[in-house]
């Protein structure tokens, strides 16, 4: 061996045995490290500077663990705090986690992970595959009848889905009680009511002429609060679910009556069309249907001014049928349309009360729409008049001649 190869091969081993210095080294270091010992210094070179990086980067690495599983826990403890009970639900609609309150509010409902939920009420079931953009309100809790709840599912993440139970009891029982009061204080004012109106009635204005204004006012008020009273029972009757039953209800002997209905109170005084374009009947309560229609005829009367005009008519809707009472009234500024049904809301109280309204007549409207699973709609135009639909569900139509 030449001098030459003598000192490449002792710098090759010098070399070598450098980096084995090195790589034990960094070993050492990298297990203190895993050994979660703080101070440990990396060797010098570029391995030293390799195993520094690493260090920091698992370092940052572990500080974003630390602050993701701190998140963890605090959104666990959110859904545990939370009233409401909280499901995660795959796309099949199997559980894949739930809160505590959930457990409480739907008992075995709240299967094990990765099982389906296990409603037995036949409409919760269909309404959950429905994957339903609406809450189902009022639901008995499985566990006990008194808890009352409102189910909404919302998507959650991209195919899971959150079900949020509300326990409502409270707001319903309180709902209750209001019901229960004006339902009581309208049939308390029933009997006095009508004792008062049967003696307004026996007396002649002619017997005492000085009066006779007075009588006539007189009459006129306590009228108005019988119909006040009536209004206020019917809403009452349909609030506790009355309403809806399954008679036949012939439309062309109905529709002729609302004419004529219509013709009366308009004393001449309005150009009144009837079209009837559709030879269906209708399946459901016949009283309900006739006031909630003669409450559109009357309200398009009062509410129209003399020689206007007013269409009733009869005829297919894309969801089933349409009664509708179209007019050239006053119209009502669009503002007011999303809370005409509400009960004693008006727009124009001092006009309502002088035509004779109780400003109850669109709410019991609405009510007897629902109980027959209906809508009423509602467009109107100021200064133009107004268009009041009744929409019937195809469930609800019945072929003229099935009828006879
Ligand atoms: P009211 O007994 O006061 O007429 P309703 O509940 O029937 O009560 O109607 C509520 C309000 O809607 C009325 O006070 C009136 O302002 C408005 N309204 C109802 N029907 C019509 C109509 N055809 N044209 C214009 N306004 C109407």
């Amino acid at each position: 061996m030449s001098t030459s190869h003598g000192v490449v091969v002792a710098l090759a081993s010098v070399f070598l045995l450098w980096a084995v210095y090195e790589m034990a080294c960094a070993l050492w270091v990298l297990r203190a490290l895993r050994r979660r010992v703080k101070s440990v210094t990396a060797p010098p070179g570029l391995v030293g500077a390799l195993v520094r990086e690493g260090a920091k980067r698992r370092e940052k690495l572990e500080r974003r663990q630390q602050r993701l599983s701190r998140l963890m826990l605090s959104m666990r403890s959110l859904g545990r705090a939370l009233p409401d009970g909280l499901l995660v639900l795959d796309a099949q609609l199997n559980l894949l986690w739930s809160n505590p309150q959930a457990a409480l509010l739907l008992g075995d409902v709240v299967a094990a992970r990765g099982q389906p939920l296990e409603f037995v009420d036949p409409k919760v079931r269909a309404w959950l595959r429905s994957d339903p953009s609406e809450a189902l309100l009022d639901v008995e809790s499985p566990i006990n009848p008194e808890v009352r709840m409102n189910l909404k599912l919302v998507p959650f993440e991209k195919v899971s889905k959150l079900l949020i139970a509300r326990d409502v009891s409270m707001t319903m029982r309180l709902t209750q009680v209001r019901r229960d009061f004006v339902a009581n204080v309208s049939h308390e004012l029933r009997t006095p009511l009508t004792v008062i109106n049967g003696y307004l009635d026996t007396f002649e204005p002619d017997e005492l002429p000085e009066y006779g204004d007075i009588f006539e006012q007189m009459r006129k008020q306590s009228r108005r609060m019988v119909q006040i009273v009536e209004d206020l029972l019917t809403l009452s009757r349909l609030d506790h679910g009355g309403g809806a039953n399954d008679d036949d209800v012939s439309v062309a002997p109905l529709l002729a009556h609302l004419l004529e209905d219509a013709k009366g109170l308009s004393r001449g005084l309005h150009h009144i069309a009837l079209t009837d374009s559709l030879p269906m009947d209708l399946v459901g309560n016949e009283k309900d249907l006739r006031s909630a229609f003669s409450n559109l005829v009357s309200n398009a009367v009062r509410y129209t001014p003399e020689q206007g005009r007013i269409t009733l008519s009869w005829a297919w809707h894309e969801d089933g049928a349409c009664f509708s009472v179209h007019d050239s009234g006053v119209g009502i500024p669009a503002q007011h349309l999303p809370r005409l049904t509400e009960r004693f809301y008006r727009v124009s109280t001092s006009r309502s009360r002088e035509s004779g309204g109780t400003g109850l007549g669109l709410a019991i409207v609405n009510h007897v729409l629902q109980a027959h699973q209906g809508r009423l709609e509602i467009t109107s135009v100021i200064g133009q008049g107004s268009v009041f639909k009744c929409i019937l569900p195809r469930a609800r139509l019945k072929y003229r001649d099935a009828a006879l």
